[in-house]
């Protein structure tokens, strides 16, 4: 989801921007109207997530897939070892570890694999070795419904957090991270794109062979602008940080992201006909997720869902049931009307 409100204005806005009669994706990513656009951009991400003055922003091309390739392209080699730790926590992180192996040597230090990822296996400083060049993680499994509510403190070991699917929900000591990237599409933008935030000290250190368009010193040096980039991305991006700042800035979301996933997490844990899928301890609150007793009631309850209104639930193949995908944009009342659904989908086939 996008906010209402942002949706609105790109419509108003879209055939004529800033009453200069063109489109904002007719307008060069080099003119003094686009500068604007990314600067305020810059503005109020630092802004909202009080990011430390020693972390650069890029704009990057490929999303967050293409981010599982940049990392150990860049960051490999900051030790000669060409080492780095994954933890593995489901089939994003799991995907980005297979691809890292390409580069170095990849240690899956923790895995939650046995337990099809319904929890988080620990990360300490003790299962990393000195000479690795960073460790990994992802923040949010969007499709377990899983999310760490504090990241692990590596102290030397510079820690890359994959927060995709829960970047800016709540707020984060980013002095503590190496690198956060994101694609743009869960809880930013438009797919396609990705946002990375990286200590200024780790770029710069990238392999020969990476492409120049996954070399983070190149978009450092250009302001994320080397090639022509994806103007109506970064644009889209702006307004929802502004609407973010409108709705209070992270912490003002992360109260409302709580109540949000509490309304439904009550209704599971006072119902025996929910059964959540993620162990409490580590239970998400951008993604719920819960199975019924068997596929059958599973599918009618998704019919029965979209004939009230509620859309997109089905769980990911690889866990099945039901997931309620509820990123910053998804008001409370989103939420209550599912609850409700739940309630009365229990009174009826319970
Ligand atoms: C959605 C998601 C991705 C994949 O993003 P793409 O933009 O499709 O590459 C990666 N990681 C996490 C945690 C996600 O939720």
């Amino acid at each position: 989801m996008l906010p209402r409100p942002v949706m609105q204005q790109i419509q108003e806005e879209f055939l004529n921007y800033r009453d200069m009669g063109v489109s904002v994706i007719e307008i060069s990513h080099r003119s003094k109207e686009f500068d604007a656009v990314i600067n305020r951009c810059d503005e109020l991400i630092r802004e909202i997530s009080s990011l430390p003055e020693n972390f650069k922003i890029l704009y990057t091309h490929g999303g967050a897939r293409m981010q599982f390739s940049a990392v150990p392209m860049n960051l490999l080699p900051l030790k000669a070892a060409h080492k780095a730790v994954y933890s593995e926590t489901g089939n994003f992180s799991k995907q980005a570890n297979v691809e890292a192996a390409r580069y170095g040597e990849i240690i899956i230090a923790s895995s939650g694999e046995d337990t099809n990822y319904d929890r988080l296996p620990p990360l300490t400083r003790d299962m990393v070795p000195d000479d690795a060049s960073y460790a990994y993680i992802t923040s949010n499994n969007t499709i377990y419904g899983t999310q760490y509510k504090s990241y692990p403190d590596l102290g030397d070991i510079p820690l890359v957090v994959d927060a995709t699917s829960d970047i800016f929900s709540r707020p984060v000591d980013y002095s503590k991270l190496g690198l956060v990237f994101a694609s743009l599409q869960k809880n930013l933008g438009p797919a396609g794109m990705g946002l990375v935030l990286i200590r200024e000290d780790l770029i710069g250190h990238a392999m020969k062979l990476t492409p120049s368009l996954l070399d983070y010193a190149v978009y450092e040096s250009s302001h994320s602008l080397s090639n022509t980039t994806n103007t109506f991305a970064i644009y889209t991006t702006c307004l929802v940080m502004e609407w973010m700042k409108d709705q209070g800035g992270v912490d003002a979301l992360a109260l409302a992201n709580a109540e949000k996933a509490k309304t439904l997490y009550q209704v599971i844990d006072n119902s025996g006909f929910y059964q959540g899928i993620a162990c409490i301890e580590d239970r998400s609150l951008m993604n719920v997720t819960f199975t019924l007793t068997d596929d059958d009631l599973s599918q009618q309850f998704l019919t029965e869902a979209l004939a009230n209104g509620l859309y997109a639930l089905k769980g990911h193949r690889a866990v099945g049931g039901i997931r309620a995908s509820i990123y910053n944009a998804m008001p409370l009342e989103g939420c209550q009307a599912l609850a409700a659904f739940m309630q009365e989908f229990e009174r009826q086939n319970g």
